[in-house]
């Protein structure tokens, strides 16, 4: 197959409008496994390790932009202040080698409703950037990921990078798996605390066809907090949030648990979330 390795981000947007069949590649930790497999015969492929302004992040207008070649590694160094629970996410990830090679892009790229990186960028807002030879959009991350493995990506657009607002508050990131590496999500939740807009963003990983936002839960968790006084949130109240979230799952029974333990593991990952990230509050 063809091999294209472009130097600088204008001519990675040309290749990708002249060769539409290329398939992009930065980490390569999932493109690779499917070439391995034989699931992906590209008739190209896209490298864009030579992209440097692909790995850069910077501030920008009180949001952070993160290019989409930023590593796991790199995210929880550099990012892991600012963005703390991308940064638990990330440590969740693989195995070194894997958190050295894979980037956020990637998880954005392969749209996986288990891609760990992804639960914490729903409950936090994040917007994707793409990128064409016609121009940029900015797409809600709701809206960019439609379905397992499917997103709103153009043929011929790529992903420039993620932009989200620095933590206002606490972030937390957990994750079942069968074992505490190298491991694919049985399910997972994000959550993210913003005290000021007395808000609680949440989303649930590798329960259903997407990631999916436990709505209802955010806004019981958001009326029912005490943001005044920063009394414990009562037993009972963890236990309704934990419901609210599990019953917002999809779960499926597959190779890696059953729907009933997806939901029951939901509802226990929920309830301890909250109630660390508001003992950190
Ligand atoms: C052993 C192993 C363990 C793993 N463990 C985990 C885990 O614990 N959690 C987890 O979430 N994932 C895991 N993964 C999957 C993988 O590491 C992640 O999904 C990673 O984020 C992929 O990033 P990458 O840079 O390697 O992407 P690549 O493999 O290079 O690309 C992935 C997809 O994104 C597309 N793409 C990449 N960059 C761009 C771009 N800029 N624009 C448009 N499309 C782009 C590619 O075309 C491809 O479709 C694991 C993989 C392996 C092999």
């Amino acid at each position: 197959m063809e091999f294209l390795q472009p130097e600088d981000w204008e001519e990675a947007l040309e290749a990708r409008a002249a060769h539409p069949g290329a398939l992009p590649l930065w980490g390569g930790t999932d493109v690779m496994v499917d070439v391995n497999f034989g699931r992906e015969r590209p008739e190209a492929i896209l490298d864009l390790t030579r992209v440097r302004a692909l790995a850069e992040w910077q501030a920008d207008g009180g949001l952070l932009r993160v290019g989409a070649g930023v590593s796991y590694t790199r995210a929880i160094a550099e990012l892991g202040d600012a963005l703390p629970g991308l940064a638990a996410a990330s440590r969740t990830v693989g195995s070194p080698q894997i958190r050295n090679r894979g980037t956020i892009g990637g998880n954005l790229g392969s749209a996986s409703p288990a891609g760990d990186a992804l639960p914490p960028l729903y409950a936090s807002n994040a917007e994707i950037e793409l990128a064409s030879t016609r121009g940029t959009r900015r797409v809600p991350i709701g809206e960019f990921i439609t379905g397992p493995k499917r997103n709103v990506l153009e043929p011929d657009e790529l992903i420039a990078a993620f932009h989200v607002a620095p933590a206002a508050g606490p972030q937390q990131f957990s994750k079942v798996g069968t074992r505490n590496a190298m491991v694919i999500a049985v399910c997972s939740f994000a959550l993210a605390l913003d005290p000021d807009e007395r808000r609680v963003g949440t989303c649930i990983g590798s329960a259903g066809p997407t990631p999916i936002v436990a709505t209802e839960a955010e806004a019981f968790a958001g009326g029912t907090l005490d943001w005044d006084e920063g009394g414990a949130p009562s037993d009972r109240d963890l236990a309704r949030f934990g419901e609210l979230v599990a019953q917002a799952a999809s779960p499926i029974d597959d190779v890696r648990g059953s729907a009933a333990y997806r939901r029951h593991a939901l509802g226990v990952l929920a309830r301890r979330t909250l109630a660390w990230a508001w003992s950190e509050l």
